[in-house]
C-alpha cells in the first residue's frame, strides 16, 4: 500500500513537472510555468484536504467518505475500510450484548447494576416483577429509595454482604425475596435477587408447627405436674414404692416445661426481625439482679462470681428478651464450671460498640463444637446435658436475641481451661442511661 501511495505521489509530482516545463517550452517562462502548476497541485490538495475535514466533522455513522481522485481517492479508500470494519466489529459487538441481554431478561431472578454510588445503571425484567422497578423511569435512582425496607438500607450501608438478605418485596407483601450483592470494577454493585417466597412458607410452617405443638403441650403438661406435685405433697400417703417413681416423673416434667418454654421463646423470636420493645434497657442492674441468681444457682459449688461494669451504657431494646440470654449464658457458666471455680462476668464500652463478656474457668469446649453450638438441640455431650437439665436451645435463643438487637455472639474456648463467651453489640444499639 504504502509502495503504491509513494509511486502515484512521484509518478503525479513528475507528470505536473514534465507538463509545466513543457508548458515553458512552450512559452519560454519555465520558472512562472512551474509555480502555476505546483500551485495549481496545492490548491487541488488543500480542497481535498478540507473535504476530508468537512466529512470527518459532520458525516454520519453510515456515510462513506467522499470520492477522490489518485492519492486522496486511496486516503478516502482506506478511510472508507477502516469504516466498514469498524461496523462490522460494532456489529458482532452488539450482537454479544444484544444475547447476554435477552439471556438475562429471560433469567427468572432479578439481576440489577448499581453504579458506585448505589443508583440503579441497568436491570432485567424480573427486577420489575420482584423489586416493582420501573423502566426507564426509575434509571438513576438511589436503590434505597426504591428498596425502603430498613433492614435493605442498613445492609446496603454496612456493605458487609457475605451473607445475602431476606425482606418482604417493595412489589407486594406476599412476596418473599432474597438478595446478594457482589462488588465488581470500580465499586460498582451487582444484586442479585430470587422469590424465596415457597421456602419462606415452608420455614413458616415448620416454626408455626412447632410453636402450636408446643402451644398444646403445656396445658397437659401443667395439669401433670400439678397432680405430681399434689401427690407429692402428701408422700406420706402414698405407697412408698411410688415416691421415687414420682419424684423421677417430677424432675422430667420440669425439665420437659423448660424445654416448650424454650421452644415457645424461639418460635416468637423467630417471628419478627426486630426486639418486642425498643426502650432503654440499663444493663448494669440488669447483669446485677442476674448475677444474684446465679450465685443463688451456684448454691454450695462455692464458685467465685464476679461483676465488672465498666461502662454505665444502656441498650435499646427489650428487656425480658436480653434478660433471657444473658442469664443463659451466665447460667451455663455456672453449670459448666465444677466446684471452687471462678467466672467473670464485664460489661463495658469502646469505639467499636458495646460488650458483654461471661468467662469462667470450667470443662470448656472442644474447637470442634463451637461453630455447631448456638445451633438448636447440638450438644456437646448428651450424658453432660442431661446431668445440668440444659435443654440444647439456651445459646439458640441467645443468638436470636443478639440478631434482633444489632449484636454477635463470640465463642472463645479451650476444652479443659475455660469458656469465654463475648456478646457485641453494634454503636447504634447504644443509649445513654
Ligand atoms: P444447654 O441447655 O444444654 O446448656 P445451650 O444451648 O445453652 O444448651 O448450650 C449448648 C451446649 O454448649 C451445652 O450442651 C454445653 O455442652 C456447651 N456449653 C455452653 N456453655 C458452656 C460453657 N460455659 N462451658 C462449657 N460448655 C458450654
Amino acid at each position: 500500500m504504502n509502495q503504491n501511495w509513494h509511486g502515484t505521489l512521484i509518478r503525479h509530482l513528475l507528470l505536473l513537472v514534465s507538463a509545466s516545463l513543457l508548458a515553458g517550452l512552450v512559452s519560454g517562462h519555465y520558472g512562472g510555468c512551474l509555480a502555476i502548476g505546483l500551485g495549481l497541485y496545492l490548491a487541488w490538495t488543500l480542497k481535498q484536504l478540507l473535504r476530508l475535514h468537512e466529512w470527518l466533522r459532520h458525516h454520519t455513522p453510515d456515510e462513506p467518505p467522499p470520492d477522490g481522485y489518485g492519492l486522496w481517492g486511496d486516503v478516502f479508500d482506506s478511510i472508507y475500510h477502516l469504516q466498514r470494519r469498524d461496523q462490522r466489529v460494532r456489529g458482532r459487538l452488539q450482537a454479544v450484548i444484544d444475547r447476554v441481554q435477552e439471556s438475562t431478561a429471560a433469567l427468572r431472578d432479578a439481576v440489577i447494576m448499581l453504579d458506585s454510588e448505589g443508583n440503579l445503571e441497568w436491570w432485567n425484567r424480573a427486577a420489575e416483577t420482584l423489586l416493582g422497578l420501573k423502566t426507564p423511569q426509575d434509571s438513576g435512582q438511589p436503590v434505597t429509595n426504591l428498596v425502603r425496607h430498613p433492614r435493605f438500607k442498613e445492609y446496603f450501608e454496612q456493605a458487609n454482604y457475605a451473607e445475602p438478605l431476606e425482606i418482604p418485596s417493595p412489589a407486594s407483601d406476599r412476596m418473599r425475596i432474597q438478595m446478594l450483592i457482589t462488588r465488581y470494577g470500580n465499586n460498582e454493585h451487582l444484586m442479585l435477587v430470587r422469590d424465596v417466597t415457597r421456602l419462606h412458607q415452608l420455614e413458616q410452617m415448620r416454626k408455626d408447627f412447632v410453636a402450636n405443638v408446643s402451644h398444646e403441650l403445656r396445658t397437659p403438661l401443667t395439669v401433670i405436674c400439678g397432680y405430681l406435685e399434689t401427690l407429692l405433697d402428701n408422700v406420706e400417703e402414698v405407697n412408698p414404692r411410688w415416691s421415687r417413681a414420682l419424684q423421677q416423673m417430677q424432675q422430667q416434667g420440669e425439665r420437659m416445661q423448660t424445654l416448650l418454654n424454650d421452644l415457645l421463646l424461639l418460635a416468637k423470636l423467630e417471628a419478627t426481625d426486630y426486639p418486642s420493645d425498643n426502650h432503654p434497657v440499663a444493663i448494669a442492674p440488669l447483669l446485677k439482679s442476674i448475677t444474684h441468681d446465679a450465685q443463688a444457682l451456684s448454691g454450695s459449688k462455692n464458685q467465685q462470681i464476679t461483676l465488672a461494669i465498666e461502662d454505665e451504657v444502656s441498650l435499646k431494646g427489650s428487656e425480658a428478651e436480653l434478660r433471657s440470654a444473658f442469664s443463659n449464658l451466665i447460667f451455663n457458666a455456672v453449670k459448666y464450671t465444677p466446684a471452687d471455680g471462678t467466672i467473670r462476668i464485664r460489661w463495658w464500652a469502646d469505639g467499636r460498640g458495646a460488650h458483654l463478656s461471661v468467662q469462667d474457668s470450667g470443662i470448656g469446649i472442644d474447637t470442634k463444637h463451637i461453630p455447631r453450638l448456638t445451633e438448636r438441640f447440638y450438644r456437646v455431650d448428651s450424658s453432660r446435658a442431661s446431668n445440668t437439665g440444659g435443654t440444647g436451645l439456651g445459646l439458640a435463643i441467645v443468638k436470636h436475641v443478639l440478631l434482633r438487637h444489632r449484636g454477635a455472639l463470640e465463642i472463645n474456648s479451650v476444652l479443659g481451661k475455660g469458656s469465654l463467651f463475648i456478646c457485641n453489640f453494634a454503636p447504634a444499639q447504644m443509649t445513654k442511661p
